[in-house]
Parts: C-alpha cells; sequence; structure tokens
C-alpha cells in the first residue's frame, strides 16, 4: 500500500506537468462482477492521478465487428492515450484478435503481439502492468535479482510468462511451473524469491517456502469465508520468509498504480516528449 500511495504521488505530480492531462479508455464486454470490481480500481487510481478516464459497458451479446469499430474509434482520438479492454471476453469474441486492433502506442498492458514481441527481445515499450508491478516491488524493498534463483507458479501471458522475461532481463536464473510441474513443492522450495500465480486460493504454504525466501503473492481468489485471499497460505509461510507481500494490499494494489504510470508514459510518447 506505501509504494502504491508513492507511485500514485509520482504519476499525479508527472500528469501536473503536462499540457493535457492523460486519458483512459476502459471496455467491458458482460457483466462479470469481478471485472467490475477491477475496472473500477483502475479508474479510481486513474482519477486520484489526475488522469481522465471513460468507461464503456457493452451487452454480453455485443459482435466482433462492434467491438472492432469501437477500439478503431478510440485509436483515432487524440485525447485517449490508452486503451485497456478489460478480459475475460465472452467466449463468442476472438480475444486474439480484439486485443490485436488496439494500437501499440495505446496498448498500456502489453497484450498487442507487438509488445509482446518488444518486451521478449528486450526493448523498453510497455510492459504488462502486473509483471512491472512485481519488479517495481522487488526494486523498492532493495531486492537484488542478478544470479538470484526466481520460481514463478502459473505460466499465463499476463503474469507468469511477461514477469520471467523481466526477471531474466535482470539476469535471475527463472523457472516456470504449471499443473504439469511433477514435483511442484521441491522445484518451489529452492527459490530465493517465490512468485505466486497460479489463482488457486491459498495453494502454497510452509511446504512450498524455503528458508529466508522472498514470496510474492500475486493471486487474488476468494476463499471458502468469501474473503480475499492470494495464492499463498500467509501464516503459515511467515515463520520461512525473509518478506512477503499480502493479500489484499500487496501486488494488486501496486499494479492500478502503474497502469496509471503506463498512461502517462503513454500520453509523453504520443505527444513526443
Ligand atoms: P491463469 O491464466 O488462470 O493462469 C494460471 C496459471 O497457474 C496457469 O499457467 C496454470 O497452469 C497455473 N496453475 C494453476 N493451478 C496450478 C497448480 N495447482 N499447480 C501449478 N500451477 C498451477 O491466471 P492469471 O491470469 O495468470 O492469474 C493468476 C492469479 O493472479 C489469479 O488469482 C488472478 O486473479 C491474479 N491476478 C492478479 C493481478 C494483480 O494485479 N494482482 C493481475 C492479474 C491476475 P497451466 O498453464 O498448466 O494450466
Amino acid at each position: 500500500k506505501a509504494l502504491a500511495k508513492k507511485v500514485k504521488e509520482e504519476v499525479r505530480a508527472a500528469a501536473a506537468r503536462m499540457e493535457r492531462r492523460p486519458g483512459l479508455a476502459v471496455i467491458l464486454v458482460g457483466d462479470d462482477p469481478a471485472s467490475q470490481v477491477y475496472a473500477d480500481g483502475k479508474k479510481r487510481d486513474c482519477a486520484q492521478c489526475g488522469i481522465y478516464s471513460e468507461e464503456y459497458i457493452l451487452p454480453a451479446e455485443t459482435g466482433q465487428e462492434e467491438l472492432m469499430l469501437l477500439i478503431e474509434t478510440l485509436n483515432g482520438r487524440s485525447d485517449i492515450d490508452g486503451i485497456l479492454i478489460q478480459l475475460p471476453l465472452p467466449a463468442h469474441l476472438n480475444e486474439r484478435a480484439v486485443l490485436s486492433v488496439v494500437r501499440p502506442d495505446k496498448d498500456v498492458d502489453c497484450f498487442h503481439p507487438f509488445n509482446v514481441g518488444e518486451l521478449m527481445i528486450g526493448e523498453k515499450g510497455f510492459y504488462p502492468c502486473t509483471p512491472a508491478s512485481v519488479m517495481r516491488l522487488l526494486a523498492e524493498y532493495g531486492v537484488e535479482l542478478s544470479g538470484k534463483s526466481c520460481v514463478i507458479v502459473g505460466r499465463s501471458n499476463i503474469v507468469g510468462k511477461p514477469l520471467a522475461m523481466l526477471m531474466l532481463r535482470e539476469n535471475a536464473t527463472v523457472t516456470i511451473c504449471h499443473t504439469r510441474t511433477r514435483d511442484l513443492e521441491t522445484e518451489c522450495r529452492r527459490a530465493e524469491i517465490l512468485v505466486a500465480a497460479a489463482g488457486k486460493a491459498k495453494m502454497l504454504d510452509g511446504r512450498h517456502v524455503g528458508q529466508d525466501a522472498i514470496v510474492i503473492d500475486v493471486g487474488i481468489n476468494v476463499d471458502e469465508n468469501g474473503k480475499l485471499c492470494g495464492d499463498v497460505d500467509f501464516p503459515s509461510i511467515e515463520p520461512l520468509a525473509s518478506m512477503a507481500t499480502p493479500v489484499p494490499g500487496g501486488v494488486g494494489a501496486v499494479t492500478t498504480a502503474v497502469l496509471a504510470k503506463h498512461l502517462v508514459l503513454a500520453g509523453r510518447r504520443q505527444r513526443g516528449n
């Protein structure tokens, strides 16, 4: 939470120095309540930073053409610097095709294949906000990655894979685990930095954490009592870990602040300053 506040203060100051405040468009298709909560958090953080935002809530049955047309319109608007399409999209829509229509310089969460490619080859484009926030957290708390053994549980295109690339860029030795990993406990226990991004409530516990490991919990889940929780069973890892992020108030809080930062970057790049 402290880091999220700090990032937002940086962004607010940067946005205030711009001639025109940056603008974000969020598109939601259907009425998934979790997506609405995420979108509200993004709009709230952007507003706190002095970023203009507008939201498009489209019915679940919206067609591909109609959605693409809206994105094309937003692509052409000079007051919109970033376009965010809240995932998942309804099953009848082709997610990859839709994401590829967003102009790469307005793709503030790095979904477009161009930006994914830039990330892969080590260029400085947009990074996905969640992996970028994990890297910012590690940097903020003085965690050096070079030569460290990092284990990421989860290989999604939006968290696990891009985070692996960012950690590799900092010279970490990275292992990515997934549902076919043979011995998850052993793989995780040898991590100096363990990242949980599986989306399974409290699935990693004291058996998965080595002495003095750093544990980053990306998961956002709801437990059996309806309470928000991460992928890590915090009480059982607390005696082992040297540092760990909580849920809520950890990676998620920093992620929305990082999105606001990307809006300022997008705004500057599009105006050539
Ligand atoms: P996802 O697309 O569902 O991917 C989950 C990954 O975890 C998959 O690669 C899956 O392996 C792996 N996995 C699932 N169960 C596992 C198990 N039992 N053992 C080993 N690996 C397992 O999820 P996501 O979009 O990356 O999100 C992951 C979590 O992060 C979710 O809780 C989500 O809500 C949260 N999230 C948080 C933020 C934030 O800002 N804090 C942002 C985005 C997402 P396979 O590939 O083999 O199926």
